[in-house]
């Protein structure tokens, strides 16, 4: 357990490192700095008793004036942000909210101020608390299915190829491309990840992503890995666009790779990235954010673009002048401007992941989770001004939950990453950081579980083996550096998903069919509709 534990340290370590001069000044202040000025975002001066009961007058009359959008949806984009709980999302408005100078409760990210809006109850049919695979399937086949396993249905056991035979299920963007329909995915975890394969693949384990992950039983009985499976979707025109990470998966032994100068991980000596390629004609592989940039989309009817080795990096490490990543709303209006150009009058799907969310939360790093929620929101963004909601579809959800928390009664505006500080008898804001019973500070923002326990809290600095269990004391540390572990209660490596359920946010054709209380399949059973098939 223990050695298990020190392991997880030492790679987020190298995982989490910052890359920006300025963070690095930063964790020189909180190492020399001591105790930390309390600051506060201000909430906007137009707040006033008169504001707060007009502002709810407009939002009624906004609510009255609401009609129904039944054309049929030309296309249709599936926005998920890969374990974007409700509580992601409302620490992220707020985080986003700050970065703006404001006390950031009263912000809302480009999707909360969609007109409808549900929940989603995200369990797989074996498991209370759901992973990434299932739910995929879920949300791209319109069934519920067990967790681990991606477009076969719950007949399937986890990673065994013969019991999955005959139990494939058709994706939504396999059925797009049969109709003739211009298809992509976005995303900025590995594209072989569970969300993007659920989009194009079928399989009884996420984890087989290149063929030497597959064992001797998945090659006896004829699977395929996921890669694979991608390069030779054979539905209609085939994929137009797929963008992300993980040249690896594409790449063989003995042949490197064009972003990192490191050889790929596939034993059967393909180049995947030579086969799209050669496969079909104008089309275009490309590794960094210069090459995404100068994509001509009337011209390149499939593009191919791997950006990283494995998963992308985190948004605030992609921020980086110097990273040749490029960010999720630039693959997003490449992908747009590529399907619209490509699919004539028959319309598009798209799916698009902010997949790192979850990997964030799994450190137990809510800032880098954040960050890129609030870059999921900016896509979002991105694709309302390129898109008409009379005709386009546009889902935002989650997967799943994560077991982030926000309480400890902070004051308005406190930092939504710092310190709580909570108000005095008469309702304003103390000049100190509020004490638990043990006279240590808490954070606002906390975890159920995960290696932010004891005094893992994470940073380069205060990375040391705990001594003891217990927690930490936060008198002369700022929560708010990027490379914060929240406290966490539960001892375990990776911070876990959570149960609960997630929101559905959506505008455009059909979207008032999102109302209430789904289960998670649904989405896909409303997209159907909205195309009219
Ligand atoms: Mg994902
Ligand atoms: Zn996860």
């Amino acid at each position: 357990m223990k050695s298990a534990a020190n392991t997880f340290r030492v790679a987020d370590r190298e995982r989490l490192k910052p890359r920006h001069t300025l963070a690095w000044m930063l964790l020189a202040a909180v190492v020399t700095g001591g105790t930390h000025a309390q600051t506060f975002y201000p909430a906007p001066v137009s707040e006033t008793p008169e504001s707060w009961f007009e502002s709810g007058q407009a939002e009624l009359e906004r609510a009255l004036q609401r009609t129904q959008n039944t054309h049929q949806a030309k296309n249709i984009i599936l926005f998920v942000g890969d374990g974007m709980g409700i509580s992601t999302v409302t620490a992220a408005r707020i985080f986003a909210g700050q970065l703006q100078g404001s006390a950031g409760e009263e912000n809302s990210l480009s999707f909360e101020r969609f007109p409808a809006v549900a929940l989603s109850k995200t369990y797989n049919t074996n498991q209370q608390t759901s992973d990434s695979a299932g739910t995929a399937t879920a949300m791209m086949a319109g069934i519920k299915t067990r967790a681990g396993v991606i477009g076969v249905n719950q007949i399937a056991d986890r990673a065994n190829c013969q019991s999955s035979l005959g139990t494939e299920v058709p994706s939504l963007m396999q059925q797009a491309a049969e109709r003739g329909l211009a298809t992509g995915f976005v995303t900025t975890t590995r594209i072989t990840h569970a969300t993007p394969a659920a989009t194009y693949a079928h399989t009884p384990e996420r984890d087989w992503e290149n063929n030497s992950a597959l064992p001797e039983e998945a090659v006896q009985h004829g699977c395929k890995d996921i890669a694979q499976q991608l390069i030779e979707f054979s539905y209609g025109n085939g994929i137009n666009v797929a963008l992300g990470g993980g040249i690896e998966q594409f790449m063989p032994v003995g042949k490197n790779d064009p972003v990192t100068g490191r050889e790929g991980l596939r034993t059967d000596e393909r180049d995947l990235t030579l086969e799209w390629t050669d496969r079909y004609d104008n089309s275009a592989f490309i590794w960094n954010k210069e090459q995404l940039a100068a994509v001509d989309v009337n011209n390149t009817r499939h593009l191919l673009g791997l950006f990283s080795r494995s998963q992308m990096d985190y948004a605030y490490d992609r921020s980086d002048a110097n990273n040749s990543q490029p960010d999720l709303p630039s693959m997003t209006e490449t992908a747009i401007k590529l399907l619209q150009a490509q699919s004539g009058d028959n319309g598009f799907f798209l799916m698009v992941e902010a997949g790192r969310i979850d990997h964030a939360h799994h450190a137990g790093n809510a800032f880098r989770a954040l960050y890129d929620t609030q870059e999921l929101s900016d896509a979002v963004e991105t694709a309302m001004a390129l898109t008409s909601e009379q005709d386009t579809l546009i889902i935002v959800t989650a997967d799943h939950s994560h077991s982030l928390t926000i309480g400890g009664y902070s004051t308005r505006g406190n930092p939504i990453l710092g310190a709580a500080v909570t108000n005095d008898d008469h309702g304003h804001a103390n000049d100190e950081h509020s004490l638990a019973l043990d006279n240590m500070p808490y954070t606002t923002l906390g975890y159920r579980d995960g290696p932010g326990f004891a005094e893992d809290v994470g940073g380069d600095v205060r990375y040391t083996v705990p001594a003891a269990p217990g927690r930490h004391d936060l008198s002369n540390v700022d929560p708010t550096h990027p490379d914060f572990h929240q406290e966490a209660l539960v001892p375990l490596q990776s911070e876990g998903h959570a149960g609960e359920d997630v929101g559905i946010y959506a505008r455009g054709p059909w979207s008032h069919l999102f109302h209430s209380t789904h289960e998670q399949h649904y989405i896909y059973h409303v997209m159907r509709h909205a195309y009219g098939w």
